[in-house]
């Protein structure tokens, strides 16, 4: 059955539900969609009538340019459900421009908001079902973009797809993880594409992960491509360090993300007054904080984990526990974030938008 709405999305719902096939109780991470994805191809210049479609497989030629030169740019965002079983989405327009930043820098065209505001709206009223209340269950949203013109012509494609598909989320808790600072290997470099959420950012990391992972690493501390003197990242999350009371990240620059997560812990801390250095940190201070006791705490900052506290840090051959406190910045900022995101406490920044 198709309709289209005053809006110009077209809307084909699938002819049943999967939902009862899923034990909510038991997500696997990222594997189960829910029953409807949104679509927009871009053709002839410009891009045409926006769908919701029942998720599946699509077709691409062989040659589509995605396979070829990685011409594909993506989102993570979540929705969010309270107990009175409304559902909302945190700063959705952040990750809107964030996925036109990151296509601009991959030579793909700009997507229309309207677009976007209207299909990942309408998705979430007809997936609702799959977002399930409660502090932990969320469902995930996966925005992308990918060239599907076909054709092996080292140039930009002339044709693209523009994607939203869902996967319900439970609490992600992995435990706190141990992570090495590479002196070696690089996530991004100067005048590249590390600011930007390219597929090919995470390609290029998996084998010096899988390296870290053999030495009993979690995960990898970027450095700056050049020295590797001054921390970026930790895998793919920011990364604060907290020294005595001062809380630390690195600022924002081509080479690190501009991560929702973290400029939303940076707004809350202001709030609260906390002390903050944004700033180049050096590899040598963390070090030397570790090891006369004033690094009191370090954690990665993203939207699928929020959190995720860093217990261990690894550098060259040398090992350096970093304490978990219970009632540290770790803690407090998660708890600060996911009440927002709940809808369990007030939003003074109006970041929370009700579906
Ligand atoms: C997505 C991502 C982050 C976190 O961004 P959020 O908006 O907080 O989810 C951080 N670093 C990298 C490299 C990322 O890809």
């Amino acid at each position: 059955m198709e309709t289209t709405l005053s809006n110009g999305l077209k809307i084909t719902k699938a002819s049943s539900s999967r939902i009862n096939e899923v034990d909510f109780e038991n997500i696997n991470f990222g594997k189960i969609f829910t029953d409807h994805m949104f679509a927009c191809h871009y053709s002839d210049g410009k891009w045409q009538q926006p769908e919701i479609v029942p998720y599946g497989p699509i077709q691409l030629d062989p040659s589509a340019r995605v396979f070829h030169y990685g011409q594909a740019v993506f989102e993570g965002m979540k929705a969010y459900k309270d107990a009175n079983g409304d559902t909302f989405l945190f700063r959705p327009d952040e990750n809107f421009y964030r996925i036109n930043k990151s296509a601009e820098r991959l030579a793909m065209p700009d997507f229309p908001k309207e677009y976007f505001d209207a299909g990942l709206e309408e998705l979430l009223k007809l997936d609702n079902k799959w977002i399930k209340p409660g502090m932990g269950n969320s469902l995930y949203i996966r925005p992308f973009v990918i060239a599907t013109e076909a054709s092996v012509m080292a140039s930009e494609s002339n044709a693209y797809t523009f994607y939203i598909i869902c996967s319900p989320a439970q609490s992600y808790y992995g435990g706190e993880v141990d992570v090495l600072i590479a002196d070696f290997f690089s996530r991004s470099a100067s005048g590249g594409i590390g600011y930007a959420k390219a597929a090919g950012n995470y390609a290029a990391q998996f084998y010096p992960t899988n390296l870290a992972k053999e030495k009993g690493y979690d995960q990898i501390i970027w450095t700056d491509s050049s020295s590797h003197k001054y921390v970026e990242e930790a895998g793919t999350m920011n990364i604060f360090f907290r020294i005595n009371d001062t809380l630390l990240t690195a600022p924002i620059s081509e080479r690190i993300l501009d991560g929702i997560t973290r400029k939303s812990i940076l707004d809350l801390a202001k709030k609260e007054n906390f002390k903050i250095d944004v700033r180049n940190i050096e590899v040598a201070e963390i070090i030397e904080a570790a090891e006369n006791g004033s690094l009191k705490e370090v954690f990665g900052a993203g939207t699928a984990a929020v959190i995720s506290v860093i217990k261990g840090i690894g550098f060259k051959d040398k090992h350096f526990k970093v304490p978990v406190l219970a009632d540290g910045y770790a803690q407090h900022f998660k708890k600060s974030l996911t009440d927002i995101q709940y809808n369990l406490s007030e939003d003074p920044f109006n970041w929370r938008v009700k579906i």
